[in-house]
């Protein structure tokens, strides 16, 4: 079991299942999203995914498009991502301890912040990757 929380402490949630695909997308709506160099972040099975405390605390944010993230309240940490309401990601930053996770892939590294330098040894693809390349 793997369990997450928000900065501040007030919003829990534990997954009861695996951490699926990770990514970290450093293009520039990811950016501005994460308000950071990139997003990071795993798929999740809706089901393995459930909230310890704070639930109530949470505040959302929905594109047009219907995909949306939701927030704590209190301090701001960006926890889940949502399509049309039902949670299919998790931000790695709020996740606990030591999650087991496959290699992180880079994508958009083309698109990236002009100040951000990539590290080397991580395996990168310049825009989005082709689902023949998803390992499921
Ligand atoms: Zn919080
Ligand atoms: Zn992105």
């Amino acid at each position: 079991m793997q369990t997450g929380e928000c900065f501040c402490g007030e919003v829990k949630y534990q997954i009861n299942g695996p951490l699926i695909d990770p990514l970290s997308c450093h293009c520039s709506r990811c950016r501005k999203a994460f308000s950071s160099q990139s997003s990071n972040y795993a798929r999740i099975a809706a089901e393995d995914f459930q909230w310890i405390s704070g639930e109530g605390k949470l505040t959302s944010y929905v594109s047009k498009q219907g995909f949306g993230l939701l927030f704590c309240g209190t301090c701001g940490s960006t926890l889940c991502g949502t399509f049309d309401g039902v949670i299919h990601g998790i931000t790695l930053g709020c996740l606990n301890g030591e999650p087991e996770l496959d290699e992180i892939h880079h994508i958009f590294v083309d698109s990236k912040a002009s100040w951000e330098v990539m590290p080397a040894n991580v395996t990168t693809f310049s825009t989005g990757r082709q689902p023949a390349d998803r390992r499921e």
